[in-house]
């Protein structure tokens, strides 16, 4: 089914073309009707998978079709996320669909002026995207009104539960209509989320998207077993030799993101670094110029890039494993998005090798592995002084081999 054949508002039809959105996802297909139709729903599905457009096309729809009406004013509906760059990321989403459409949205988020803010709020607002700390303190000093709200999405439950957002959350809730429409979606689902869930949503219809495999298909990844002080040396060969791509990659702390970018400039490779250390604003510059293209290479740690859409991001590496599991289905996750393909390499050192374990227990499948054999390694950690670079396009090639084999694989499955 093409979107052009759903019942929703031709402006919203309009826009979705515009983007070049033709198919719904997955996730799409599923959750669309329901939410067209009033109902809840909570939904699962991977990262990448185009969770945000599953609940802003039909909350566009139906408020864009409210509005047509009757022009009943106040916020309709609220959507909590868990980040600033997130709310961010999401409010662009409602703007770019919802071009064309009556609805005004607004982004809402801690550490900046409330000023601005309250301005904006009081110019009517239909849909309202914030992190729920800022929320909370905008109402409490009475400059949001929630009595008119009719829909309450939570993006990126997990993530809010990690932050420790729940007690705000329920604190918000009780602001709320209890007559409602509640939409949660979430990458993962364990005891935690479906406790939160259960307690927001009533008779939810669940939809989950292939729950057993958490990677999207279209991501092709793989491991090296690199010891740790080896690391730098594949990096910088694996820049060298993919100089057009654009790379995230992820490291454990923020001083080895540091780190590794100093280790990178000595062999004159630019690159940036997103992490906590940095303020918002700084985060905010760096993200915009790896979305444009001027710089191509992003060392970031987990908390700075959850949930984040970066739109054509070709190589992912973990220079170091994350430090829990989970996170290696969200790093990757960061490539091969939407109906594009990725690749994602793991660098794995002998203390690391208990982390992968753990890594292929929670997704339930091992790892490819690259077998390198002790001559190329060597070459590698030579590889600065030798400029001669067969040995990562053996890897590379050995990668599209292995490409190749699985996409003959899935048409035998077909
Ligand atoms: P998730 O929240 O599931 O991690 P996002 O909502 O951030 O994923 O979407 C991931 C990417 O997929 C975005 O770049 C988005 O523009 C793209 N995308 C979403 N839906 C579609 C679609 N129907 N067709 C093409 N691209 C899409
Ligand atoms: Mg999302």
């Amino acid at each position: 089914m093409k979107f052009e054949d759903y019942h929703i508002s031709a402006e919203i039809k309009k826009s979705l073309a515009k983007l070049d959105f033709k198919k719904p996802t997955d996730i799409q297909y599923k959750a669309i009707p329901p939410i067209l139709k009033g109902e809840d729903v909570l939904a699962i599905a991977q990262t990448g998978t185009g969770k945000t457009a599953a609940f802003v096309i039909p909350i566009l729809h139906l408020l864009n079709e409210q509005k047509k009406n009757r022009k009943r004013p106040g916020i309709k509906c609220v959507v909590m996320a868990p980040t600033h760059e997130l709310a961010i990321q999401i409010n662009g989403v409602f703007q770019e669909i919802g071009k064309f459409s009556r609805i005004k949205t607004l982004a809402l988020f801690g550490g900046t002026d409330q000023a601005p803010q309250i301005e904006k709020l009081s110019a009517g607002i239909d849909v309202l995207v914030a992190t729920p700390g800022r929320l909370f303190d905008l109402r409490s000093q009475g400059h949001i009104d929630l009595h008119a709200v009719e829909i309450l999405v939570l993006d990126e439950a997990d993530h809010m539960l990690d932050l420790g957002f729940i007690k705000d959350i329920e604190d918000l809730i009780r602001y709320l209509p209890r007559k409602r429409q509640t939409l949660f979606f979430s990458a993962t689902l364990n005891e935690k989320i479906k406790k939160l869930a259960y307690s927001l949503v009533h008779n939810a219809i669940r939809i989950q998207v292939s729950p057993k495999d958490p990677v999207s298909k279209n991501i092709l990844h793989s491991l090296l077993f690199v010891e740790m002080d080896d690391k730098r040396f594949f990096l910088e060969r694996i820049i060298g030799e993919n100089a057009d791509k654009k790379m995230i990659v992820f490291v454990r702390t923020k001083v080895r993101a540091e780190r590794v970018m100093a280790a990178m400039q000595r062999v004159n490779i630019k690159t940036v670094t997103i992490h906590s250390g940095k303020d918002h604003q700084e985060r905010a510059a760096v993200m915009k110029k790896f979305r444009a293209g001027e710089e191509m290479i992003l060392i970031a740690t987990d908390v700075s890039a959850r949930g984040i859409d970066l739109p054509d991001v070709d190589l992912v590496i973990n220079y170091d494993l994350p430090d829990v599991a989970e996170n290696y289905v969200h790093r990757i996750g960061r490539t091969g998005r939407g109906m594009s393909k990725g690749q994602a390499l793991s660098f794995c050192s002998t203390e690391e090798k208990g982390m992968l374990t753990e890594i292929e227990n929670y997704m339930g499948k091992t790892i490819e592995v690259i077998e390198l054999g002790r001559e190329l390694y060597q070459e590698t950690l030579d590889f600065t002084k030798n400029e001669n670079n067969t040995t990562w396009r053996d890897i590379q090639k050995e990668l599209d081999m292995a490409e190749a084999e699985l996409k003959k694989k899935r048409k035998k499955k077909k």
